[in-house]
């Protein structure tokens, strides 16, 4: 859980941020390190610095990837002051057309799948000269993903049965990326959960986590009521994230933003008699990145023993895996010990790959940087196969592939239930 919002005059200056920072390490300027951040956060709200376009694109620049805050001694949360400052950035200076309209579309479920229909559209009438012509960011609009046919929610029942002896309920937080683009981590997170004896629930009643409203300094209570009240209904052992922003959401951010909201936006109702806070805190104490929960469990899983090997096979640690969950050391052991699995770690697996949601769109001069360094060392360890958890990550690393080689890039699971024993 998020530890409460130090004052940004705990700040020692000492600089331990600046070298875990992204950012910094491409720009090297004091301006674009997280200590300065804090500063002109600081002298905002002390009213020595106004608003401007400079002060707003000096804040956006970060992934909100949460890396100064795991290394800063002085315990400040850096994540909580820059939402707070995106927010007041955009009260006062407005937000891009794109960005709005991202905004719109995600504040709504019904937006989403209206977006998405159009996108699918666009996807089937685009000519491909003009699809290999542009692109948002670095990435052409032909190498982002292919939606999926059918929302995957659609296409699943609410309660799913386990193979064999049931050994208790899950519940499937879906997040927007799998239930719109990436049905093929949905199948094999469902397959591997009931292969190992779990009642797999889905409510079809979940919504965007609202990460992405958060991040652009917009209110995000409507997803979060939407979610908690679909999560709290069902009584189960856990809640399981394929991706670690959305479970970021739920285990970080959405009891801290009940309370920021509780006297002002919230609605007055409660869940079942349960007061919603305790409803947010319950979700937060409960919710597991599926690849921790996998590797908890990996004795119980059963392999075809006929499966090829795979690989070399190389990871990419999304920042919410290794800051939010701190899966990073567990799922190195996890895909080390798969016996199909030629796991090739490359020297940056924890180097940010430069998507943070909207910043390989915001910023693609620093997000190229990234890119490129992680392109080399994937390609020097000759990786067939390139795994993370972050679908922001995965439309990112894929969109920014030679075209013309032949690394897929996948969520670890996949792999893992094409390798079960089915019966
Ligand atoms: S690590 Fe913490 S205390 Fe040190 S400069 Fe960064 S924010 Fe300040
Ligand atoms: S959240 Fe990440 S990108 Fe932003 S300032 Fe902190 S370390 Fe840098």
């Amino acid at each position: 859980m998020n530890p409460p919002i130090k004052p940004l005059k705990n700040c020692g200056k000492c600089g331990l941020c600046l070298t875990a920072c992204p950012v910094y390490k491409v720009l090297k300027e004091e301006q674009a390190s997280p200590r300065a951040k804090l500063q002109l956060i600081k002298a905002f709200e002390n009213n020595t610095l106004e608003s401007s376009p400079l002060l707003k694109e000096l804040v956006s620049k970060c992934l909100m990837c949460g890396s100064c805050a795991v290394a800063c001694p002085s315990g400040i949360n850096h994540y909580e002051h820059f939402m707070d400052m995106r927010q007041k950035m955009v009260e006062s200076l407005g937000e891009t057309p794109a960005i709005k309209s991202l905004i719109f579309l995600l504040s709504k479920e019904s937006r989403i799948r209206m977006g998405a229909g159009m996108a699918k559209l666009g996807q089937t009438l685009t000519p491909k000269w003009l699809a290999d012509k542009y692109r948002l960011g670095n990435i052409p609009i032909n190498q982002f993903p292919r939606l999926n046919p059918t929302p995957f929610r659609k296409t699943v029942a609410t309660t799913i049965s386990p193979k064999g002896l049931k050994k208790g309920s899950l519940v499937y937080f879906t997040g927007c990326a799998t239930n719109f683009l990436y049905e093929d981590t949905g199948i094999s997170t469902i397959g591997i959960l009931t292969h190992l004896g779990y009642e797999v629930i889905i409510p079809k009643d979940q919504t965007c986590c609202g990460i992405p409203l958060m991040f652009h300094g917009a209110p995000a209570v409507e997803n979060m009521m939407t979610n908690i009240q679909a999560l709290c209904a069902h009584d189960c052992h856990g809640i399981i994230v394929d991706c670690t922003t959305c479970g970021a959401a739920l285990k970080d951010e959405y009891p801290a933003l009940i309370r920021k909201t509780k006297e002002k936006d919230r609605p007055a109702t409660e869940h079942n008699g349960e007061v919603l806070e305790d409803c947010a805190q319950k979700i937060a104490a409960k919710t597991t990145d599926i690849l921790s929960f996998i590797a908890a469990h990996r004795k119980d899983l059963v392999f075809d023993e006929t499966t090829p090997k795979l690989g070399p096979v190389a990871y990419h640690a999304p920042c919410h895996s290794r800051n939010s969950f701190k899966s990073q050391p567990l799922v190195q052991d996890l895909l080390r010990n798969l016996p199909f699995m030629d796991y090739t770690p490359t020297p940056d697996e924890a180097e940010c790959c430069g998507g943070g949601g909207t910043f390989f769109y915001e910023h693609p001069d620093i997000a190229k940087i990234m890119m490129d360094k992680k392109l080399w060392h994937v390609n020097a360890v000759n990786a067939r196969y390139w795994l993370t958890d972050c679908p922001v990550c995965r439309i990112n690393m894929s969109g920014n592939l030679d075209k013309s080689g032949d690394i897929q890039v996948r969520h670890p699971v996949s792999l893992i239930y094409g390798a079960l024993k089915k019966p």
